[in-house]
């Protein structure tokens, strides 16, 4: 594919992470025979800036019955989600009926707070398993994929929302067409459409190339987001970063002329054309970045086993699956990865095949050094995880570059 999902225009590619695994598919030791791969690269639109996946994955083949990532194991994010909830319900859903539809509302992190208030909500999620973890915190969830057509049909039985939010899930979908008239044909006139998701300034000031995954479709910036929105005669009426997932961008959508922007959103637009960020020397200098990364790693590893050193990796996030396959990581250099998520446990890592085993492992077959894959979380894991440290253990980053803590 070379031309733009959202334009028609030139996609050019800038990365190519090479062949990779579904990020989500831990398969049992012994049964990956059937693995699927694909070729994960990056390419930037020439015409509209968007950056985006030159290949696409089936959707069913991501998000099905036992899709593995649960929001609500992360404390940090409960409270984002929480704060989220309350300032819709004091901002957006004050009108005489509100209604508030979450696209891709996983286990129920924010709707809850929104269905506690006794506000009516509606979440449309496709993965069957946290679909119903959902329901039994009494969120009210549709578990299907969120579409033109079922945006036509909430509209008719429920009417239409105040708020469609979505967090972490407008940028998995590559058919953007269908869900901007989905919610052109859920939202009130004066409604707003808002949306978070990892930044693309943020993933090049930082190189967290491991955002790039399978899931990820796109990569947006405020001007890409912006040149979108006027496609579907909506407008980009505010922006706010955020310091969640390692770095996110929360856009607020309206109809055009329905809404004031804020300032905020040409402060962003021009920051970003000062910067050059969508441009093909910015990411090719990323790209030289990510390669630089990939070869530290890969020596500082092969050292550590040279030296008789163990070393395990924790979390086995959706996004380590870029950086192990990447940099080839198997049991040769990893001898296990540790996550609390019971359905990733005793099974074995997308790829690469390094053992899943339970967070207990960490502290009763401790390493000499942890690689840490949920970065994004250090803060938390490491306050967490105080007894390592302390004990002589070290923690071994790679995000913005490859370091030893
Ligand atoms: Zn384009």
């Amino acid at each position: 594919m070379t031309a733009c999902r959202i334009c028609g225009g030139d996609l050019v590619e800038f990365y190519d992470f090479g062949r990779q695994p579904l990020s989500d598919a831990f398969h049992k030791p012994g049964q990956f025979q059937d693995e699927f791969f694909f070729r994960l690269a990056v390419g930037l639109c020439t015409d509209c800036t968007m950056v985006q996946l030159m290949e696409e994955v089936p959707r069913d083949k991501m998000f099905h019955e036992d899709y593995p990532y649960y929001s609500s194991g992360s404390a940090v994010m409960r409270k984002h989600f929480e704060l989220t909830a309350r300032r819709f319900i004091e901002t957006e859903l004050t009108g005489p009926a509100p209604f508030a539809v979450e696209i891709g509302s996983n286990d129920g992190i924010m709707l809850k707070t929104i269905a506690d208030a006794g506000i009516k909500h509606l979440g449309v999620e496709p993965s069957g398993g946290v679909a119903e973890l959902s329901r039994s915190k009494g969120v009210r969830v549709l578990n299907e994929f969120f579409q033109e057509s079922t945006a036509v049909e909430i509209a008719a039985t429920d009417g239409q929302a105040d708020v469609i939010f979505s967090a972490n899930t407008i940028c998995h979908i590559p058919y953007l067409d269908s869900i901007f008239k989905g919610v052109d044909a859920l939202l009130k006139p004066n409604g707003v459409f808002v949306f978070e998701d990892p930044y693309l300034g943020e993933i090049v000031r930082r190189t967290s190339f491991d955002q790039i995954y399978d899931e990820h479709y796109y990569f947006f910036t405020a001007r890409s987001v912006q040149s979108m929105a006027n496609r579907y005669g909506f407008e980009l009426v505010d922006v706010e970063r955020l310091p969640v997932h390692g770095g996110e961008t929360r856009y607020t959508i309206a109809r055009q002329g329905a809404r004031t922007p804020s300032p905020a959103v040409a402060e962003m637009i021009a920051e970003e054309n000062e910067r050059g960020l969508a441009t093909l020397p910015t990411l090719e200098g990323f790209g030289e970045n990510v390669t630089k990364i990939k070869d530290d790693l890969v020596a500082l590893l092969t050292k550590l086993k040279a030296e008789g050193k163990t070393v395990a990796a924790y979390g086995a996030t959706a996004k380590s699956a870029t950086v192990a396959n990447l940099c080839g990581l198997s049991t040769d250099l990893v001898s296990y990865v540790c996550d609390t998520t019971p359905q990733k446990q005793n099974r074995v890592s997308p790829g690469t095949h390094i053992p899943v085993r339970p967070a207990e492992a960490f502290h009763e077959d401790t390493p000499d050094y942890a690689l840490l894959f949920a970065w994004n979380h250090a803060e938390e894991i490491m306050a967490k995880e105080k007894a390592f440290r302390d004990g002589g253990g070290k923690w071994i980053l790679y995000v913005p570059e490859v370091h030893v803590v």
